[in-house]
């Protein structure tokens, strides 16, 4: 599954992709035709807050609920997703997928993440490195949230 994200869910989109998933976010000012382009182009399921876009597009989602923890829920009442699916592979910032990080990179980061067992990742589009720290132990709790209420309803 891939996803495009209106401009009003950016939070979604980094969760998204934080969870693997291969999720294109909107910029404000593109036109919905423009992205609904986009999605029949790449085989996106849209994700909108925007009724009338959610209207125009045969396969989308319509999101509700304040909050990315309920907007994730909203999106799982009406998909399947695997919330643990491949966890770190995307960048969350531009969707690129990450890479291995080479040695050089790993050198840069703090010498308490180094000696620790990784993996660490770099992302090839903007260079930002990710290992298991804190924002990533931030990350996986709310995934992992957000799956055990799915379990328990
Ligand atoms: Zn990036």
């Amino acid at each position: 599954m891939r996803f495009l994200c209106d401009e009003m869910l950016v939070r979604l989109a980094r969760l998204l992709r934080a969870a693997g998933y291969d999720t294109y976010l909107a910029s404000g000012g593109e036109a919905d035709a423009a992205l609904l382009h986009l999605a029949r182009e790449e085989g996106r399921m849209v994700l909108t807050r925007d009724k009338r876009l959610a209207a125009a597009s045969p396969d989308s989602v319509l999101i509700e609920g304040l909050g990315v923890e309920q907007e994730a829920l909203s999106l799982s009442d009406a998909v399947p997703i695997g919330w643990d699916a491949d966890p770190f592979s995307r960048c969350v910032m531009d969707n690129a997928r990450l890479r291995e990080a080479s040695a050089p990179e790993v050198a840069r980061m703090p010498t308490s993440v180094r000696t620790g067992e990784g993996p660490f990742r770099a992302c090839p589009a903007c260079g930002r490195l990710y290992w298991p720290g804190s924002h990533v132990r931030r990350m996986n709790a709310r995934l992992a949230a957000i799956a055990q209420t799915r379990l328990g309803a």
